[in-house]
């Protein structure tokens, strides 16, 4: 499979070189050539499948003309170690929960997907040293890092943001050592998105080392979340539920979402989606106006999703024909203020027991507010409530457990590099490592 840039300046890429650049040369995102239909038998016989058969054959489909059936299968296998259930929160309304792996969130998919097929590439043509740059509002950083963790060949340097991301998601990126370096960023998470796609364009810095990004800009990182959305459909058919499914998806950079359109694109049968927002409304904007207006990210209880400007946009856009009509036939928008947001954890909990995060919950808000009558709703739970502890004990008046995964996180001796928002500065640091 070959891979085009959604700019269309840039020289069609094999899958390695979109892997390993992560970004075009002309800063567009790549894009596979073609998206494969999956046979019809396939739906017909799905809640029979294991998740790793589903996620297999998904992508045997972008993956399988360039890695090895067998290498292919190891990678997925390896990377699904864990579970993503769909649970009932309502008669009408389930919860994907994907917040079973190491990190407690849904990148964990992408992040340990990436870092195998990287380390496949690596591997195979004996190349030296890979350095993944990642920007992070607080979960990218972490899943990456996890995913990376020892991997020979691969340095990771994460930048976040310094203040913005709560204290249990920064020592699950600052502590880990060995690889992994954390760049705390005197800005906000668009300075660091800004740091990195710049280092990508300098020309410097790129000959003086490998550089790749693990953010959903690579192909690696955003197609196999949309393994869970296939899994997810399985599910609900097998409960008779999937006639009418709407899925709703809090979203920030947009990469989760692109992957589920990938999936309809391949006959999924999803009937429709939503895209929740926080306060950062620049897609639920563009649904009402057709006008794509990139603004500062501003800061919110729901801070994954503090996005400014959604990267993975443009790969929306592309796979509609940038067509604002076809876009808006398939997904509609939503937005929440922090109060919203901090009332629906609250109401969740009170109607039915069930603890959200605050991103879940613009999920669960947006179906409850949104699913017309014979629809059944999934929204993504993309991160257990405890990474946001402090926000969720606050808004309930509790004191939710944290899960002796994320407890063994919070150890480790915090360690990372400060550095200001100027490009100068953060080049500065790379041309020294
Ligand atoms: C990253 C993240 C999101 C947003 O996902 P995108 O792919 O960037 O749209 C939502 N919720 C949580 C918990 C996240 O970590």
């Amino acid at each position: 499979m070959k891979f085009y840039s959604t700019n269309g300046q840039a020289p069609i890429a094999t899958l390695e070189k979109a892997v390993v650049k992560g970004l075009a040369e002309d800063k567009g995102l790549y894009m596979p050539e073609r998206i494969k239909p999956l046979p019809q038998e396939f739906f017909d016989n799905i809640e029979n499948l294991s998740f790793q058969e589903i996620a297999y054959t998904v992508a045997d489909a972008f993956f399988g003309e360039d890695v090895p059936a067998e290498d292919l299968k190891r990678i997925v296998y390896d990377t699904l170690a864990f579970d993503t259930p769909c649970v009932k929160v309502t008669d009408t309304i389930y919860s994907l929960e994907l917040f079973h792996g190491p990190t407690l969130a849904f990148k964990d998919v992408g992040a340990r997907f990436m870092a195998r097929l990287l380390q496949y590439f690596l591997r195979k043509e004996g190349a030296g040293q890979v350095n993944v740059l990642v920007a992070t509002s607080g979960d990218t950083g972490s899943a990456v890092a996890n995913g990376f963790l020892g991997v020979d060949g691969i340095r990771v340097y994460v930048l976040y943001p310094k203040g913005k991301v709560s204290p249990i998601q920064e020592c699950q990126f600052t502590t880990l050592g060995q690889n992994i370096t954390a760049v705390e960023v005197d800005g906000v998470f668009d300075d660091c998105q800004a740091l990195v796609k710049n280092a990508f364009m300098d020309a410097d810095l790129n000959a003086h080392m490998q550089l790749t990004s693990a953010n959903s800009i690579n192909v690696a990182r955003f197609l196999p979340q949309a393994f869970y959305y296939f899994y997810a459909y399985a599910q609900m058919k097998k409960k008779g539920l999937a006639d009418q499914l709407v899925v709703c998806v809090p979203s920030g950079n947009f990469g989760n979402i692109c992957s589920a359109l990938f999936g309809k694109k391949m006959g999924l049968p999803i009937k429709r989606f939503i895209a929740a927002n926080n306060a950062n409304d620049i897609f639920f904007k563009y649904l009402q106006t057709g006008k794509y207006e990139p603004k500062p990210s501003v800061q919110t209880i729901a801070n994954a999703m503090d996005v400014g400007d959604p990267s993975n946009f443009a790969r929306v856009y592309d796979l509609y024909g940038k067509s604002h009509e076809a876009i808006c036939a398939d997904i509609s928008g939503a937005t929440y203020t922090n109060e919203q947001i901090a009332e629906t954890i609250k109401e969740v909990k009170t109607e039915t027991g069930y603890v959200c995060d605050p991103h879940g919950a613009c999920g669960y808000r947006a179906l409850k507010e949104g699913l017309q009558a014979g629809e059944v709703g999934v929204f993504l739970e993309t991160a257990h409530p405890a990474k946001f502890k402090d926000t969720v004990d606050r808004i309930l008046g509790a004191d939710i457990e944290i899960p002796a995964k994320l407890q063994a996180f919070m150890k480790g001796t915090k360690q990372s590099v400060p550095m200001t928002k100027d490009f100068a500065d953060f080049k500065q640091f790379l041309l020294k490592e």
